[in-house]
């Protein structure tokens, strides 16, 4: 059962110099007191004021380049120093949260591998206790919404009100075109349950390569999130970690000037009548979809009872592949997409077998 939280708005935070898309940009991970320094000032140049780089790495295979540590803290200091920057970094144990402590990091996020373990969200909380710096969580590496706000509520238990999410997409057997498949409906179904809460996306990790980033930041603007995590190094097809997936910062401000930013309200009155038109429409077809639902399945039920009393089987399978076809046929007259359509059809069978199932059964 989740636990209301009590979350701290954006605007208490005093990060981001408005207006959205508040960015948080930076390489994958801090190489080198050079690459540090350098992208931190061209990211300083182009107006970006929280600059993240990865200090430890989960990396998946053993032996790629794991993070410079401890090291890495003192060039990212050095970066706050020099250019005025807040400075984040992953952290995934409470020894990473008591380094980052001593040198100065303003905010930390857990990664998509940490939120995912219950015991080391647990441990960093504890660590995080009594601090006032901000904590991103990055969705769990499955999309498994109860899991990410598990560890919301964590940090939140522990009375850290300076809470955030980064939806970051999520690892799929079936997903080709992305590194991890976005999966916006859990993200959207976590923001209608958490309104007041923070919203970033991490378009990088989601497309794995750069051709995405445009067309994914747009699509999480349109969405209404609150700010991006880009990844951006000064030079990056020499990164030593997410090499194709990295802009330089003049790439990034490109990406940031072409995003449309769409606003959460407006008091423009005409809109609102025309809106809210609109939905009473969307509110009756609703209205009338359940109707229809119903009455098949009345229907089907009454269809379960005669093959009981025929002695006939539930399924079958030329007629399901019958009515699909025809089905998908109509899609197309409608401009309905098939993979939308075979879905809700898929269920609709599924309940329908479930229910005469249950009558052959009595
Ligand atoms: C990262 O931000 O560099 C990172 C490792 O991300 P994720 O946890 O989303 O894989
Ligand atoms: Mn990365």
């Amino acid at each position: 059962m989740a636990a209301r939280m009590d979350i701290a708005p954006l605007s208490e935070w005093g990060f981001f110099t408005l207006p959205r898309p508040c960015t948080i940009a930076g390489p994958c991970s801090a190489e080198s007191e050079d690459q540090v320094m350098d992208t931190a000032r061209q990211l300083r140049q182009v107006g970006i004021n929280v600059y993240r780089a990865g200090i430890w790495k989960p990396r998946t295979h053993p032996g790629c380049f794991e993070g410079a540590g401890v090291e890495g803290l003192k060039w990212m200091q050095k970066a706050k120093k020099e250019f005025g920057l807040k400075i984040c970094t992953e952290v995934a144990s409470e020894k990473h949260v008591f380094e980052c402590l001593k040198h100065g990091i303003d905010m930390v996020w857990l990664g998509a591998r940490t939120s995912a373990n219950p015991f080391l969200v647990e441990e960093i909380a504890e660590a995080l206790r009594d601090t006032d710096i901000p904590v991103l969580v990055k969705n769990p590496v499955n999309p498994d919404l109860d899991l990410w706000i598990g560890a919301l509520e964590r940090l939140n238990r522990q009375g850290i009100r300076k809470i955030g999410v980064i939806h970051r997409g999520f690892s799929s057997l079936t997903e080709k075109k992305y590194r991890n498949s976005p999966e916006w409906q859990v993200a959207v179904e976590l923001r209608s349950r958490y309104p007041e809460m923070p919203f970033f996306c991490d378009p990088s990790h989601m497309a794995g390569c750069r051709d995405y980033l445009q067309d994914l930041s747009q699509q999480a603007m349109n969405l209404g999130f609150d700010g991006l995590m880009i990844e951006s190094h000064c030079d990056p097809s020499c990164a030593l970690s997410d090499a194709k997936q990295q802009l330089t910062p003049s790439q990034l401000i490109e990406l940031l000037e072409g995003l449309t930013v769409r606003d959460s309200d407006t008091d423009n009155q005409e809109y609102h009548e025309n809106i809210d038109q609109l939905r009473t429409r969307i509110d009756s077809c609703d209205e009338e979809i359940l109707r229809t639902l119903g009455a098949r399945m009345q229907i089907s039920r009454k269809i379960g009872q005669y093959k009981k009393e025929n002695n006939i089987s539930i399924i079958q399978a030329s007629r399901w592949d019958n009515i699909l076809e025809s089905v998908l046929k109509s899609a197309d007259i409608y401009g309905l997409d098939r993979d939308f359509i075979t879905k809700v059809f898929n269920a609709i069978h599924e309940a329908s077998v479930r229910e005469q199932n249950r009558i052959l059964s009595e």
